[in-house]
């Protein structure tokens, strides 16, 4: 089975403070792992690493067999440019907690943007699959609305359109239903779900169980910068050893 994901003792510190600690882990393609702990676990700075957000600071992560932020010639690790790891950068897709929408553009010109600009598309092509994303969640009748006019479910499915203009192999969710009132949670869960049985392979940071119940194909459980359960769905959530995690479970259901 192809990885597109490989992390291996993934370490992180931010001054004296281990944030990573030794986290190992692979998504194959196609796959949804879900990543579910308390706040400060270290969750969203391992997407970050993932991303190229952050740096790691010991260990190292493959996207697609290709090592983050280094290139590796004779026996050495050399860094990557600034320039090749905005290209590596690209393999990676993020929606995060907020939408961070451009303000001052449309939905269909926040989808365009990063395919005209980044991938110097033609802007008709662009235009045309842009629409056509928009229409994947549930938006084509508002490609020329602004974002304050949007609902935060609806800026939501449009973050997660612009994202997958970019054609990433890998989708990172941090948190993204978290800021949504609840009404608006189910639309935006509703798209993600259409992504995985669409064969997507992603990363959800999430506290909604029953998605990571339903479409997670793993599920880690982190805490203090480790991962301290790991399994099945059906494993892990209904029955969790670690006295941390059935706390955990047990205050949000
Ligand atoms: P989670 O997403 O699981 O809530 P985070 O990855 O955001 O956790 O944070 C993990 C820990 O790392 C927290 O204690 C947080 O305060 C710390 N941290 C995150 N980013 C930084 C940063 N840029 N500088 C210093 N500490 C940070
Ligand atoms: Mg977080």
């Amino acid at each position: 089975m192809r990885n597109i994901v490989r992390a291996v003792e993934v370490n992180k510190y931010f001054d004296n403070f281990h944030a990573l600690k030794d986290v190992s882990l692979e998504v194959n393609y196609g796959e949804v792992m879900c990543i579910l702990g308390p706040s400060g676990s270290g969750k969203s700075t391992f997407l970050r690493c993932i991303n190229q957000l952050e740096k790691v600071d010991r260990g190292g992560i493959w996207i697609d067999n290709e090592l983050a932020g280094y290139r590796i010639a004779g026996n050495k690790l050399h860094p990557l440019s600034d320039r090749q790891i905005a290209r590596q950068r690209l393999q990676t897709g993020m929606v995060f907690q907020r939408f961070n929408l451009f303000p001052h553009k449309t939905a269909l010109e926040n989808v365009i943007e990063g395919p005209c600009r980044v991938l110097l598309r033609p802007k008709r092509e662009a235009t045309e699959e842009a629409m056509a994303l928009l229409e994947r969640v549930g938006l084509s009748n508002k490609a020329h609305a602004y974002p304050q006019a949007l609902s935060g479910g609806q800026q939501q499915r449009v973050a997660i359109a612009r994202a997958l203009a970019m054609k990433p192999k890998l989708m990172l969710f941090d948190e993204p239903t978290s800021a949504l009132d609840p009404e608006m949670v189910g639309e935006v869960l509703a798209v993600m779900r259409t992504l995985a049985k669409e064969g997507t392979t992603m990363i959800v940071v999430t506290h909604e169980m029953g998605f990571a119940r339903e479409v997670a194909s793993q599920v880690v459980f982190m805490d203090e910068g480790r991962i301290i359960e790991r399994g099945a769905p059906e494993d892990i959530l209904l029955n969790p050893q670690n006295p941390r995690m059935q706390n955990f479970i047990s205050a949000i259901l």
